[in-house]
């Protein structure tokens, strides 16, 4: 069936999708209505005239657009290199909240559809809104991310995070802690106080570590059910010491008790990378050379786990750093 060409004006001016038609040489030959709107949108005049603009001077002037990657996708498509090309961006307007957009541009189908007077094959672009969409993704990603019960980070964020601050220390030579909590004798805590009591103590001890991981190279992520790591961008062993030693006094200071008077503490074990570093088997070489994350990035875990475990054998209650000198082959105590 052929559509008469008022109403294929007609949808193409209702249509909420912005639709350009550009030649070769990128010249813009038509925009629709919604083109045109999200121009004004953007803060251009509603009198701005579109055709015989270059469409791909534009993205250039366009600090979200002047990309390589975007540039070459566009003029490969226009090369015939390439039948179609798409890509996200985030475009920034003066007045408004920045708004997502998908770019897509591809070779039009219909060769009565090219532009009768150059003779030459023409293109479609199209700008679809997908912010609504974007804003959800980020925020199912960011929820995934996150233990609900305490609004730390989880195990799979501590992952990825201490991937990053891994690499970054490497880069710059600098110092990487990572501390392990654990609350004492929380079975019992919550054999005396009940789940529900026990969740509020998790969500406390929580808040006492959100407020010692407050730069950017921090990290506080709950582990496991009553245990905790802390990533510490850019902290040696010896400062992540007194970190740690804050931590514990002021989980001593919520005052919580159970099971006749005992007070809720936790034990802490503390890994450095520049402590393991001078540990390891080939201190000739610089770090860089032989370090790395899948191997070492969990080795700093173990060792800040091991002691975790002696400051439990020595009492709980206490921070202890890992040292392979530590004797760990005696059983937990109570
Ligand atoms: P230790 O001092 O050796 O760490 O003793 P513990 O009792 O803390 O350690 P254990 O591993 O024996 O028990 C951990 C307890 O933590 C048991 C479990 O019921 C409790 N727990 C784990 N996850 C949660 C949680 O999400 N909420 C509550 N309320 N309790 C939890
Ligand atoms: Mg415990
Ligand atoms: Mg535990």
């Amino acid at each position: 069936m052929k559509l008469p060409a008022h109403l294929l004006t007609g949808i193409l001016e209702t249509l909420s999708l912005q639709i350009a038609v550009i030649d070769q040489e990128s010249r813009i030959l038509y925009v629709n209505r919604a083109w045109q709107n999200f121009g004004v949108y953007y803060g251009l005049p509603a009198e701005a005239d579109w055709t015989n603009v270059s469409y791909l001077e534009i993205c250039q002037a366009n600090e979200d657009t002047n990309q390589p990657q975007i540039l070459q996708g566009i003029q490969q498509v226009l090369n015939g290199e390439t039948g179609h090309f798409k890509t996200d961006y985030l475009c920034h307007t003066p007045m408004h909240q920045p708004t997502w957009l998908t770019l897509d541009i591809c070779p039009m189908k219909d060769t009565q559809l090219q532009d009768a007077q150059a003779s030459t094959p023409c293109f479609l672009v199209s700008l679809t809104n997908i912010t609504v969409h974007k804003q959800a993704e980020l925020e199912i990603s960011a929820l995934s991310m996150m233990d609900p019960l305490t609004g730390l980070s989880n195990r799979r964020r501590l992952e990825l995070f201490l991937r990053d601050e891994w690499s970054r220390a490497i880069r710059h030579q600098s110092g990487l802690s990572i501390m392990m909590i654990d609350a004492d004798h929380f079975k019992l805590l919550n054999d005396s106080m009940g789940h529900a009591a026990g969740d509020e103590c998790l969500k406390q001890i929580a808040d006492i570590l959100k407020k010692y991981t407050n730069r950017p190279g921090d990290l506080a992520a709950r582990y496991g059910g009553e245990e905790f790591v802390l990533v510490l961008g850019q902290t040696t062993s010896q400062e992540a010491i007194k970190i740690g030693e804050r931590i514990r006094q002021k989980v001593m200071d919520l005052n919580i008790r159970f099971a006749e008077h005992r007070l809720m503490t936790v034990s802490i074990g503390i890994a450095s990378l520049g402590a393991h570093a001078s540990q390891a088997s080939k201190p000739t070489q610089p770090q860089s050379q032989w370090l790395n994350f899948s191997e070492d990035g969990n080795l700093l875990i173990e060792q800040a786990d091991k002691a975790l475990y002696v400051a439990k054998k020595q009492g709980r209650n206490r921070v202890e750093v890992y040292d392979k000198h530590h004797r760990l082959t005696a059983p937990l105590t109570a």
